[in-house]
């Protein structure tokens, strides 16, 4: 068994880390505050390549394999959340899809602008009475002859209002259940599609969240995902590499209150000496650091059975489960280390602690990963 990284890999945590230092940092409190999409810092994570990162280069992709996708997520949620799940979505729900099932002609007109970054994607699966049980999907896309005609109401969509083309789920044979429903390409601006306003929420504030209305939206046969009636086992397949981000995202957030908390225990003193220098703090850090390792193992054996061609959907919902429980702990703890200092924004761990409850919500809850981990083990 090798631990050991490759030169490449070191080279995407180096650029990762840069950017994340010098393009997120400044900021990161002020866009959290206001809820504001970091647009401009997204357009460069595209000119790094981080936004297509795992798509064929054919496609305007950056080649890269699952680790260093797990690498740059971490260093970009140890500074930025919130920046970090635009790019897992568009990576992992969006263009991993599109590139597995897409067209020839989707991947021309879609991908490739995903892909490279001059254009951001959104995946809608959830509904207001759909979201741990994604088989209850009530919108309709309806086989009209020469098109299919769109209805119903997506729910707590990332890069809702920022995106240009939306992967949509939804039901073409309703007497067909989850088997009746299909994946397509819808694009922003088409007749009847609406854009609710932002959702106000606890964490990852810059991040972009929408409720999303179609109302009769006329979507050309062209821009089926194939295979017809395979909708649903596409939601599926994409949420099992979405969830590998996701755990990396929380990796990220935990790591970044990690290393935070290691610094401020070395500068603040009580009691005449260094917080480092009491046991209880030392103790704190050992465990934080102890969970932190044990999560990066995990999201990056996830990765690893996902680059070679093994069956990762239960090691990228064990990495979801465990990461976000870490990230989680690690954070609250961020907060205890840093006393009256990590309540308040200017030390970012409160921020942390924030955006680390959504790691145990979106793409599937922790209750659904254990749901998923346990069928397995009880086949
Ligand atoms: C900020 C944010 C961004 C999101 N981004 C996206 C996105 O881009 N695209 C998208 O499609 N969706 C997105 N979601 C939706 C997200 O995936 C859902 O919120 C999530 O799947 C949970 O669904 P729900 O909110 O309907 O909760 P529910 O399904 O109503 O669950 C409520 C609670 O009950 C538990 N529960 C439900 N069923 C069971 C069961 N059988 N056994 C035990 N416990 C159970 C759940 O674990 C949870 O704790 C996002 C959500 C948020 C908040």
């Amino acid at each position: 068994m090798d631990f050991s990284l490759s030169e490449e890999h070191f080279a995407v945590r180096e650029t990762a880390r840069t950017f994340a230092k010098t393009e997120l940092l400044p900021g990161v409190i002020e866009r959290d505050e206001l809820q504001k999409f970091p647009k401009e810092q997204v357009a460069k994570l595209g000119e790094l390549g981080f936004l297509g990162m795992m798509v064929d280069p054919s496609y305007g992709g950056s080649g890269m394999d699952a680790v260093s996708y797990v690498i740059a997520i971490e260093e970009i949620a140890k500074i930025d959340a919130s920046a970090a799940v635009v790019m897992s979505v568009n990576n992992s729900l969006v263009c991993w899809g599109l590139e597995k099932y897409g067209t020839e002609e989707q991947k021309q007109k879609y991908l490739k602008p995903l892909a490279s970054g001059q254009k951001l994607g959104a995946f809608a699966l959830s509904e207001p009475e759909a979201g741990s049980d994604a088989t209850h999907q009530q919108t309709s896309a309806l086989d009209k002859g020469d098109h299919y005609l769109l209805n119903g109401t997506k729910n707590w969509i990332t890069n809702g209002g920022s995106s240009d083309y939306v992967i949509v789920i939804a039901h073409t044979f309703p007497e067909l259940a989850h088997k009746g429903i299909n994946a397509f390409v819808v694009e922003k601006g088409w007749d009847g599609f609406t854009i609710a306003p932002k959702e106000n929420k606890m964490g990852i504030r810059s991040s972009d969240t929408h409720q999303l209305l179609f109302n009769d939206v006329k979507i050309p046969k062209s821009n089926l995902i194939p295979p017809d009636k395979g909708g649903f086992k596409f939601a599926m397949e994409t949420l099992n590499g979405g969830r590998i981000g996701i755990a990396a995202q929380a990796l990220g957030i935990a790591a970044g209150a990690y290393e935070l908390s290691l610094q401020y225990a070395k500068e603040r003193k009580t009691f005449g000496k260094p917080l480092s220098q009491h046991q209880a703090i030392q103790f704190k850090l050992a465990d934080m650091a102890t969970q932190i390792e044990a999560a990066r193992l995990l999201c990056y054996k996830a990765a690893f059975l996902k680059d070679t061609h093994q069956d990762y959907s239960i090691a990228s919902a064990t990495a979801k489960l465990f990461a976000s429980k870490v990230a989680m702990d690690v954070t609250v703890e961020a907060v205890q280390i840093h006393g009256g200092y990590g309540y308040v924004k200017e030390f970012h761990v409160e921020r942390l602690m924030r955006d680390a409850k959504i790691t145990q919500i979106y793409e599937g809850t922790s209750e659904i990963q254990k749901m998923v981990i346990s069928r397995s083990l009880l086949k």
